[in-house]
């Protein structure tokens, strides 16, 4: 009985796997332009806060660069009076006019060679001595009249960490005779730093070189981390000395994007940032915004294409279960008249050209109107189905096909099978219908449903012009003929015309 083409339904799995494509080439698509608008973001935001450490990297060095005019200037004026002969009161008032206008810084001071304040703009320290602080001790080893930036120290007049300023004064002969010093605090910068909008996870940070990543200043201002060493990301003192780089953070563990720039007068680096996060917020929500649509866009192009694959299967599953109708018989479910015309039309040609023998059984069933007369029609259909059943059971080879010829006739295709083979098969099939031991009333002698065949084989390429698919159906009627002739129930093998 026929099956189904097994190739069916393939232009439904072809739209699904298109449709799949379309959807990951879509996501593939939009997830690439999504990178490399972060991509750009990144640059640029990066770009921007390379720029900003520029100008505050320039922004400390003018203040230092003022602090240093002042020192210079109070050098000058006291080497010129002799330090040791100066008048405190009036050298104090001057001091503390002279920083006014400087908001940065918090005092200006005067040693003398053995450490103790001389003269300060914060007056009442004279007992204050700084013998013991590095500036101090650089200058008054050192004969050298560069100014010294000083590490992060408290502030010898009380209060918090200072950042110090100083240079060393000269007796005429050269010898030591003290210091004048400038105190800055951290807060000044961090003052500063904070009238920069970077956002709430911004910061800006001004860390010492010669300390090796000591922060001297932060914004936001936490007086705990001013004077810490966290562990600094190597580009900041090591690498090339501006630039932009994505980090995170040693001090408060957040990820950001910074750009930084190292001073080439005072050894300080200045590295803005903005919070990672905050800085992609709009990209991150256009992200999102077209995320969703591309998902609702997937999601419709999906659900269309399946259902148009459903449908499509539905159809292709239709025309296939028409096809098989078209080539079956309804009673009996064996191939029809069409298909089996078809088929031997075919088998007749390839066994041309293969140059193999094709046989074909005719099948009757005997004294069948006698049994529709006494069964009734409807019996006799049933019994028609049964004899169907057990000759498609017996041609069960590959290329062997059983249809139903006409009436209760029915005919067996057997490519490939010679003489003796078709003779063996016919005499099965007649047997084993006589098995089934149908009674039969009107059938005598055996008063059991029985059939004849007649057989016919033929070498289509033996004699090709002579021979042609009607003659083999011709040859077997007569086979079939005879074998009625000689008493029903038998197989009868066609002769060569
Ligand atoms: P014979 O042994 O000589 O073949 O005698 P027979 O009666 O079988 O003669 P024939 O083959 O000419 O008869 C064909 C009968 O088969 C006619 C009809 O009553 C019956 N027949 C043909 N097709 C069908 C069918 O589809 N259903 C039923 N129930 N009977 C059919
Ligand atoms: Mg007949
Ligand atoms: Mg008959």
């Amino acid at each position: 009985m026929l099956s189904p083409p097994s190739k069916a339904y393939s232009s439904s799995r072809w739209l699904k796997i298109f449709v799949t494509v379309v959807c990951l080439a879509i996501v593939a698509l939009e997830g690439w332009r999504d990178w490399t608008e972060r991509q750009q973001e990144f640059v640029r935001i990066e770009g921007e806060m390379s720029n900003l450490a520029k100008s505050l990297a320039q922004h400390a060095e003018d203040t230092f660069n003022r602090a240093d005019a002042i020192l210079v200037d109070m050098v000058d004026r006291l080497e010129r009076q002799a330090v040791d002969h100066v008048d405190i009161r009036p050298m104090e008032e001057f001091l503390s006019e002279r920083i006014q206008t400087l908001q940065a810084l918090k005092s200006l001071t005067v040693y003398g060679e053995d450490g103790f304040v001389l003269a300060s703009s914060l007056p009442g320290h004279s007992r204050v001595n700084v013998r013991d602080l590095a500036f101090f001790r650089h200058h008054a080893a050192s004969p050298d009249g560069k100014w010294f930036f000083g590490p992060l120290v408290q502030d010898p007049l009380g209060g918090d960490r200072v950042l110090t300023l100083s240079r060393r004064l000269d007796r005429p002969d050269g010898s030591f005779a003290g210091v004048v010093q400038v105190s800055i605090p951290p807060r000044y910068f961090a003052n500063f730093f904070g009238r920069i909008d970077l956002g709430s996870q911004g910061t800006i940070v001004m860390v010492s070189t010669l300390e090796r990543g000591r922060i001297l200043s932060r914004y936001p201002y936490d007086a705990s981390v001013i004077g810490t060493t966290p562990p600094p990301p190597p580009w900041l003192l090591d690498g090339s000395p501006s630039g932009s780089q994505p980090y995170l953070s040693p001090v408060d563990g957040m990820p950001r994007l910074a750009g930084y720039q190292r001073n080439h007068v005072y050894p300080v680096v200045l590295l803005a940032a903005v919070g990672q996060e905050e800085a992609l917020r709009n990209w991150t929500m256009e992200f999102q915004i077209r995320s969703l649509g591309v998902a609702i866009l997937i999601v419709i192009i999906g659900l269309l294409g399946w259902r148009l694959a459903r449908e499509l299967r539905r159809r292709e599953q239709a025309e296939a279960e028409l096809a098989v109708l078209a080539a079956t018989d309804p009673l009996t479910g064996l191939a029809n008249r069409r298909t089996f015309d078809l088929r031997l039309e075919i088998e007749w040609l390839r066994a041309a050209r293969d140059g193999t023998p094709l046989s074909l059984l005719l099948i009757d069933v005997d004294q069948f109107k006698s049994y529709n007369d006494f069964y009734g029609h409807q019996q006799g259909d049933e019994c028609l189905r049964k004899v169907a059943r057990v000759i498609a059971d017996g041609a069960r080879r590959p290329g062997d096909l059983v249809a139903r010829y006409g009436g209760e006739e029915i005919v067996v295709l057997l490519p490939g099978t010679d003489a003796s083979g078709a003779a063996t098969i016919a005499e099965r099939i007649r047997a084993s219908v006589e098995a089934l031991a149908v009674h039969h009333e009107a059938n005598s002698p055996s008063y059991t449903l029985t059939i004849s065949i007649g057989s016919v084989t033929q070498s289509p390429a033996a004699d090709p012009s002579n021979t042609s698919p009607a003659s083999l159906i011709e040859m077997a009627d007569k086979a079939l003929y005879q074998a009625k002739q000689d008493g029903r129930n038998r197989v009868a093998i066609a002769t060569a015309a």
